[in-house]
């Protein structure tokens, strides 16, 4: 059985490292060579408009699904024409736009900090003062780790934010003075079977995921069970199967969606070591229409991303439960080369908490 991954980055690996216990074999699509995905699949390079190529790619597949979300939707059907393509290209076509992401969530009637659709300085100045100071624009599409946005603290700045962004179309929305950001992993099968990992808090700095604790702490089962209750009315509009991602604002035992990824996601990178099966081999069972493993945490976990320069490996798998994943990129600032998840049952959890993050020097 071939799986087929469109995308070819760390998670495409972490998908095919995940597959290869299963006897499954990965083909990989990406229009960059030396993706970090290529060194463990078969690897085909090509653009995403290459009809020639995505037909070889798709020829004798068992499933294709994609580990990057902005995957054109139309390579996207022209895969899902040929062969079975899990999640279908509408959770891709809503998940690139937050737009179309935000209009879902208020059509599930799941909570979202107050929003406007911009496509001028002027709608984004009448807008913004509709919405009130501080406030985010964002861009609809091609955002990720912080870009296409700025924080509008005063009328003055819409000009320049605007210009920021360069008069893409976007959204404007209301500032949240969160307590925490936590994000829900949520998995359907082709079955229609689902399953949710713990929510976990995650740390963002410049925009960019640095850390993430699973399960959160001080978890309640309140918020698990409404975080549950959001993603799958999601699941089940979409018909979605495989993998779903949701980061939240925690504010006050509530949840505001902030956007959804229809992939496995950074913020479950902790399930490999810290889960009774991980994101990326539930997101391959669901695929492939087979049983869902369970989800359940085991421990606590503790996971940091190594960010532009490369980490003393040996010095971090000295720290007793340290788990190392690096996915061979050579480093560049701000650039996610790998991730450590600390797992631990033990008292000893936080002071090794602070020897490994004094071991990633960030850039
Ligand atoms: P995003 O790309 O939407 O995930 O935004 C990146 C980071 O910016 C988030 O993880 C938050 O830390 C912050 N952020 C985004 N939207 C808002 C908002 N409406 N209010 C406050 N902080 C935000």
């Amino acid at each position: 059985m071939i799986v087929g991954v469109l995308g070819g980055g760390q998670l495409g690996r972490m998908l095919a490292l995940a597959g290869y216990p299963l006897g499954l074999q990965f083909r990989i699509y990406d229009v960059v060579p030396e993706a970090p995905a290529e060194h463990v699949a078969e690897f085909l390079q090509g653009d995403f408009d290459d009809e020639s190529r995505l037909e070889e790619f798709s020829r004798g597949l068992t499933v294709a699904t994609y580990e990057f979300e902005n995957v054109p939707v139309r390579a996207a059907e022209f895969v899902a024409s040929r062969v079975t393509l899990h999640p279908a290209p509408r959770a891709l076509a809503v998940c690139q736009d937050r737009l179309a992401e935000k209009t879902l969530a208020a059509q599930l009637v799941i909570p979202s900090a107050k929003f406007e659709a911009v496509e001028s300085a002027s709608d984004l100045a009448a807008a913004a003062a509709r919405i009130g100071f501080p406030c985010m624009l964002k861009t609809r599409r091609l955002g990720y780790d912080g870009k296409g946005q700025a924080v509008l603290r005063e009328p003055v700045e819409v000009a320049a934010a605007w210009q920021g962004i360069q008069a893409a179309p976007a959204i404007v929305e209301q500032f949240v003075a969160f307590e925490r950001e936590v994000s829900l992993i949520a998995v359907r099968s082709a079955s229609g079977e689902c399953a949710f990992y713990p929510l976990v808090e995650n740390m963002h700095r410049g925009g960019i995921l640095r850390e993430t604790r699973a399960p959160a702490p001080g978890l309640e089962p309140e918020l698990q069970a409404l975080a549950e209750s959001h993603a799958a009315r999601v699941l089940e509009e979409l018909q979605y199967v495989g993998t779903l991602a949701i980061e939240f604002f925690e504010r006050g035992g509530e949840l505001l969606l902030n956007e959804m990824a229809p992939r496995v996601h950074n913020s479950g990178h902790w399930t490999i070591e810290g889960a009774a099966t991980s994101q990326f081999e539930n997101h391959i069972r669901a695929i492939l229409g087979w049983p869902l493993g369970p989800t359940a945490a085991v421990g606590r976990s503790h996971m940091f991303n190594i960010i532009g320069a490369a980490p003393n490996t040996p010095a971090l798998l000295a720290v007793p439960g340290a788990h190392v994943h690096l996915y061979g990129k050579s480093p560049r600032p701000g650039r996610k080369l790998g991730h450590v998840t600390l797992w631990n049952e033990l008292d000893e959890h936080d002071r090794r908490i602070e020897a490994v993050r004094s071991l990633i020097a960030n850039a």
